[in-house]
């Protein structure tokens, strides 16, 4: 994940490029796009990752897709069952 210093010094994490249905960061912590419910892997000539919570604005275009690896938004869906609530870890 990106990272930049503000003008004070502290390091912040910048919003990653695309389309995500709730804010990036937001979500289950160690958690990522990839890992949710709702994450698309469309594939054409190229693959390309979209949230399918965001699908009505779906463009050809980049502007609309979402990295794999971007934490996870307050939309994140378990219901793929890969996290354990209890230890708030991914299962194996
Ligand atoms: S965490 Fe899930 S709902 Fe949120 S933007 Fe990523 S794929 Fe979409």
């Amino acid at each position: 994940m990106r990272k930049s210093i503000d003008l004070w010094g502290q390091t912040v994490y910048p919003p990653p490029k695309g389309l995500y249905a709730g804010q990036p960061g937001k979500g289950p912590a160690e958690y990522q796009c990839r890992d949710c419910h709702h994450f698309r892997r469309l594939t054409y000539s190229k693959t390309y990752f979209k949230c399918a919570l965001t699908q009505p604005r779906w463009t050809g275009g980049a502007a609309t897709d979402i990295q794999a690896r971007a934490p996870a938004c307050q939309h994140f869906s378990d219901t793929m069952g890969k996290v354990d609530p209890t230890r708030g870890l991914k299962c194996s």
